[in-house]
Protein backbone atom coordinates (compact mmCIF):
# COMPACT_ATOMS: atom_id res chain seq x y z
CA UNK A 1 0.00 0.00 0.00
CA UNK A 2 1.11 3.56 -0.97
CA UNK A 3 0.18 6.57 0.31
CA UNK A 4 0.47 9.98 0.16
CA UNK A 5 -0.46 12.39 3.13
CA UNK A 6 -1.17 15.96 1.67
CA UNK A 7 -1.44 19.19 3.91
CA UNK A 8 -0.82 22.49 5.04
CA UNK A 9 2.55 22.85 7.46
CA UNK A 10 1.08 21.81 10.87
CA UNK A 11 -2.05 19.99 9.60
CA UNK A 12 -1.02 16.46 11.04
CA UNK A 13 1.31 14.35 8.68
CA UNK A 14 3.80 13.49 10.42
CA UNK A 15 1.35 12.54 13.72
CA UNK A 16 -0.84 10.44 11.08
CA UNK A 17 2.50 8.96 9.31
CA UNK A 18 3.63 7.88 12.20
CA UNK A 19 0.65 6.00 12.58
CA UNK A 20 0.79 4.34 9.38
CA UNK A 21 4.18 3.17 9.91
CA UNK A 22 3.34 1.65 12.91
CA UNK A 23 -0.14 0.35 12.17
CA UNK A 24 0.41 -0.83 8.68
CA UNK A 25 4.52 -1.52 8.24
CA UNK A 26 4.51 0.77 5.41
CA UNK A 27 8.17 3.28 5.44
CA UNK A 28 7.84 6.30 6.13
CA UNK A 29 9.35 9.45 3.41
CA UNK A 30 9.58 12.33 4.99
CA UNK A 31 11.33 14.88 3.22
CA UNK A 32 11.67 17.15 5.69
CA UNK A 33 13.51 14.87 8.34
CA UNK A 34 15.54 14.20 5.78
CA UNK A 35 16.69 17.33 5.23
CA UNK A 36 17.25 18.05 8.79
CA UNK A 37 19.23 15.27 8.85
CA UNK A 38 21.13 16.28 6.28
CA UNK A 39 21.57 19.91 7.88
CA UNK A 40 22.74 18.56 11.30
CA UNK A 41 25.26 16.03 9.05
CA UNK A 42 26.34 19.04 7.69
CA UNK A 43 26.44 17.40 4.33
CA UNK A 44 26.78 18.70 1.03
CA UNK A 45 22.33 18.57 0.75
CA UNK A 46 22.55 20.11 4.28
CA UNK A 47 24.64 22.78 3.21
CA UNK A 48 22.38 23.39 0.15
CA UNK A 49 18.84 23.13 2.20
CA UNK A 50 19.76 24.57 5.27
CA UNK A 51 19.02 28.56 4.25
CA UNK A 52 16.44 27.87 2.15
CA UNK A 53 14.57 25.51 4.84
CA UNK A 54 15.59 28.50 7.36
CA UNK A 55 13.64 31.34 4.87
CA UNK A 56 10.70 29.39 4.82
CA UNK A 57 11.14 28.19 1.38
CA UNK A 58 11.22 25.18 -0.39
CA UNK A 59 14.17 23.47 -1.77
CA UNK A 60 14.62 22.90 -5.65
CA UNK A 61 12.37 20.08 -7.45
CA UNK A 62 15.84 18.27 -8.73
CA UNK A 63 17.26 18.00 -5.53
CA UNK A 64 14.00 16.47 -3.86
CA UNK A 65 13.33 14.15 -6.56
CA UNK A 66 16.56 13.03 -6.48
CA UNK A 67 16.20 12.19 -2.94
CA UNK A 68 12.90 10.76 -3.40
CA UNK A 69 13.74 8.25 -6.33
CA UNK A 70 16.28 6.83 -3.68
CA UNK A 71 14.00 5.86 -0.97
CA UNK A 72 11.40 4.68 -2.88
CA UNK A 73 13.79 1.84 -4.27
CA UNK A 74 14.51 0.73 -0.82
CA UNK A 75 11.07 1.11 0.96
CA UNK A 76 9.80 -1.60 2.50
CA UNK A 77 7.66 -4.46 0.23
CA UNK A 78 4.13 -3.52 2.25
CA UNK A 79 4.78 0.06 1.21
CA UNK A 80 5.35 3.69 1.78
CA UNK A 81 3.98 6.74 3.08
CA UNK A 82 5.14 10.00 1.37
CA UNK A 83 5.20 12.83 4.01
CA UNK A 84 6.08 16.39 2.86
CA UNK A 85 6.31 15.34 -0.80
CA UNK A 86 5.11 15.99 -3.02
CA UNK A 87 5.34 19.85 -2.94
CA UNK A 88 5.17 20.62 -6.32
CA UNK A 89 3.22 20.14 -9.23
CA UNK A 90 6.83 19.05 -11.05
CA UNK A 91 7.34 17.26 -8.31
CA UNK A 92 3.72 15.39 -8.44
CA UNK A 93 4.18 14.77 -11.88
CA UNK A 94 7.92 13.07 -11.55
CA UNK A 95 6.80 10.74 -8.70
CA UNK A 96 4.05 9.69 -11.60
CA UNK A 97 6.87 8.77 -14.05
CA UNK A 98 9.13 7.21 -11.12
CA UNK A 99 6.45 4.70 -9.99
CA UNK A 100 5.29 3.97 -13.81
CA UNK A 101 9.39 3.07 -14.14
CA UNK A 102 9.52 1.14 -10.49
CA UNK A 103 6.04 -0.67 -11.59
CA UNK A 104 4.07 0.68 -8.15
CA UNK A 105 1.60 2.83 -8.00
CA UNK A 106 -0.43 4.68 -5.32
CA UNK A 107 -3.49 3.59 -3.50
CA UNK A 108 -4.30 6.73 -1.16
CA UNK A 109 -4.04 10.59 -1.57
CA UNK A 110 -4.72 11.94 1.54
CA UNK A 111 -5.41 15.62 2.23
CA UNK A 112 -5.90 16.87 5.51
CA UNK A 113 -7.91 19.67 5.85
CA UNK A 114 -6.87 22.88 8.69
CA UNK A 115 -7.41 26.74 8.75
CA UNK A 116 -4.96 28.91 8.74
CA UNK A 117 -5.46 29.57 12.76
CA UNK A 118 -5.28 26.45 13.80
CA UNK A 119 -2.20 25.55 11.53
CA UNK A 120 -0.05 28.88 13.68
CA UNK A 121 -1.69 27.21 16.83
CA UNK A 122 -0.13 23.97 16.07
CA UNK A 123 3.29 24.53 14.86
CA UNK A 124 3.73 27.22 17.39
CA UNK A 125 2.97 24.24 20.21
CA UNK A 126 5.16 21.60 18.47
CA UNK A 127 8.09 19.78 19.96
CA UNK A 128 9.75 16.41 19.23
CA UNK A 129 11.79 13.60 21.21
CA UNK A 130 15.19 14.62 20.79
CA UNK A 131 16.19 10.80 20.58
CA UNK A 132 13.45 9.52 18.64
CA UNK A 133 11.64 12.22 16.80
CA UNK A 134 8.26 11.21 18.42
CA UNK A 135 5.58 14.03 18.10
CA UNK A 136 4.06 16.24 20.89
CA UNK A 137 2.21 19.03 21.18
CA UNK A 138 2.39 21.55 24.33
CA UNK A 139 -1.87 21.34 24.53
CA UNK A 140 -3.03 18.65 22.06
CA UNK A 141 -0.32 15.63 22.87
CA UNK A 142 1.61 16.13 26.12
CA UNK A 143 3.90 12.86 26.89
CA UNK A 144 2.01 10.40 29.43
CA UNK A 145 4.33 11.22 31.87
CA UNK A 146 5.80 14.85 31.80
CA UNK A 147 8.99 15.11 30.43
CA UNK A 148 9.52 11.94 29.20
CA UNK A 149 8.91 10.50 25.79
CA UNK A 150 6.12 7.56 25.25
CA UNK A 151 8.09 5.81 22.69
CA UNK A 152 11.45 5.61 23.69
CA UNK A 153 11.58 7.06 27.69
CA UNK A 154 14.37 9.99 26.66
CA UNK A 155 14.15 13.18 28.51
CA UNK A 156 14.73 15.51 26.11
CA UNK A 157 13.05 17.44 23.31
CA UNK A 158 13.54 19.63 20.66
CA UNK A 159 11.90 22.39 18.47
CA UNK A 160 12.20 23.21 15.08
CA UNK A 161 14.01 26.42 14.19
CA UNK A 162 11.94 27.02 11.06
CA UNK A 163 8.90 26.54 13.92
CA UNK A 164 8.42 30.56 14.83
CA UNK A 165 5.90 32.85 13.48
CA UNK A 166 7.82 35.39 11.29
CA UNK A 167 8.96 31.38 9.06
CA UNK A 168 5.12 30.11 9.84
CA UNK A 169 4.25 32.84 7.52
CA UNK A 170 6.64 31.92 4.93
CA UNK A 171 5.90 28.06 5.11
CA UNK A 172 1.98 28.83 4.76
CA UNK A 173 2.55 31.22 1.63
CA UNK A 174 4.64 28.62 0.13
CA UNK A 175 1.53 26.21 0.42
CA UNK A 176 -0.95 28.28 -0.72
CA UNK A 177 0.91 29.61 -4.06
CA UNK A 178 3.34 25.82 -4.67
CA UNK A 179 1.49 23.12 -2.86
CA UNK A 180 -2.18 23.64 -3.34
CA UNK A 181 -1.86 23.12 -6.80
CA UNK A 182 -1.39 19.45 -6.43
CA UNK A 183 -4.86 18.73 -5.00
CA UNK A 184 -6.64 19.62 -8.42
CA UNK A 185 -3.70 17.46 -9.51
CA UNK A 186 -4.64 14.27 -8.11
CA UNK A 187 -8.63 15.13 -7.67
CA UNK A 188 -8.28 15.25 -11.81
CA UNK A 189 -6.72 11.42 -11.34
CA UNK A 190 -9.73 10.31 -8.72
CA UNK A 191 -7.34 9.69 -6.57
CA UNK A 192 -8.17 11.91 -4.05
CA UNK A 193 -10.18 11.56 -0.55
CA UNK A 194 -10.30 15.01 1.80
CA UNK A 195 -10.47 14.47 5.49
CA UNK A 196 -11.20 17.06 8.04
CA UNK A 197 -7.83 17.69 9.89
CA UNK A 198 -9.52 19.88 12.22
CA UNK A 199 -11.00 17.01 13.79
CA UNK A 200 -8.99 15.48 17.50
CA UNK A 201 -6.03 13.24 16.39
CA UNK A 202 -7.33 10.62 17.42
CA UNK A 203 -10.89 11.49 15.51
CA UNK A 204 -8.28 11.53 12.23
CA UNK A 205 -6.17 8.63 12.80
CA UNK A 206 -10.39 6.73 12.89
CA UNK A 207 -11.46 8.76 9.26
CA UNK A 208 -8.01 7.35 8.10
CA UNK A 209 -7.97 3.78 8.81
CA UNK A 210 -11.73 3.43 7.83
CA UNK A 211 -10.11 4.82 4.52
CA UNK A 212 -7.13 2.18 3.79
CA UNK A 213 -8.34 -0.85 5.63
P1 LIG B 1 2.81 18.23 9.90
O1 LIG B 1 3.71 17.03 9.81
O2 LIG B 1 1.69 18.20 8.90
O3 LIG B 1 3.57 19.53 9.84
P2 LIG B 1 2.45 17.43 12.71
O4 LIG B 1 1.95 16.02 12.63
O5 LIG B 1 3.84 17.67 13.12
O6 LIG B 1 2.09 18.20 11.32
O7 LIG B 1 1.46 18.23 13.70
C1 LIG B 1 1.73 19.58 14.09
C2 LIG B 1 1.50 19.73 15.59
O8 LIG B 1 0.09 19.63 15.87
C3 LIG B 1 2.17 18.66 16.44
O9 LIG B 1 2.60 19.25 17.65
C4 LIG B 1 1.06 17.62 16.70
O10 LIG B 1 1.23 16.97 17.96
C5 LIG B 1 -0.20 18.48 16.68
N1 LIG B 1 -1.35 17.83 16.02
C6 LIG B 1 -1.33 16.95 14.99
N2 LIG B 1 -2.60 16.61 14.63
C7 LIG B 1 -3.43 17.30 15.45
C8 LIG B 1 -4.87 17.37 15.59
N3 LIG B 1 -5.69 16.66 14.80
N4 LIG B 1 -5.35 18.19 16.55
C9 LIG B 1 -4.53 18.92 17.35
N5 LIG B 1 -3.18 18.89 17.27
C10 LIG B 1 -2.62 18.09 16.33
P1 LIG C 1 5.94 20.61 7.73
O1 LIG C 1 5.95 19.48 8.73
O2 LIG C 1 5.80 21.92 8.39
O3 LIG C 1 4.97 20.39 6.61
P2 LIG C 1 8.42 19.58 6.59
O4 LIG C 1 9.12 18.98 7.75
O5 LIG C 1 7.69 18.65 5.68
O6 LIG C 1 7.40 20.70 7.11
O7 LIG C 1 9.44 20.44 5.71
C1 LIG C 1 10.30 21.38 6.30
C2 LIG C 1 10.99 22.18 5.20
O8 LIG C 1 11.76 21.32 4.37
C3 LIG C 1 10.05 22.91 4.23
O9 LIG C 1 9.65 24.16 4.73
C4 LIG C 1 10.95 23.02 2.98
O10 LIG C 1 11.90 24.05 3.12
C5 LIG C 1 11.72 21.70 3.00
N1 LIG C 1 11.04 20.63 2.24
C6 LIG C 1 10.54 19.46 2.73
N2 LIG C 1 10.01 18.71 1.75
C7 LIG C 1 10.18 19.40 0.60
C8 LIG C 1 9.82 19.17 -0.77
N3 LIG C 1 9.18 18.05 -1.14
N4 LIG C 1 10.13 20.14 -1.68
C9 LIG C 1 10.77 21.27 -1.32
N5 LIG C 1 11.13 21.55 -0.05
C10 LIG C 1 10.84 20.64 0.91
ZN1 LIG D 1 11.58 9.28 22.00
Amino acid sequence: MNIILLGPPGAGKGTQSDHLRDAYGLTKLATGDMLREAVAAGTELGKKAKDIMAAGGLVSDDIMIGIIREAIRSASKSGFILDGFPRTVPQAEALDAMLKEEGKALNHVIELKVDDEALVARISGRFSCAKCGAGYHDHFKQPKVAGVCDACGHTEFTRRADDKAETVAKRLEAYHAQTAPIIPYYKAKGALTTLDGMADIGQVTQAIDALVS
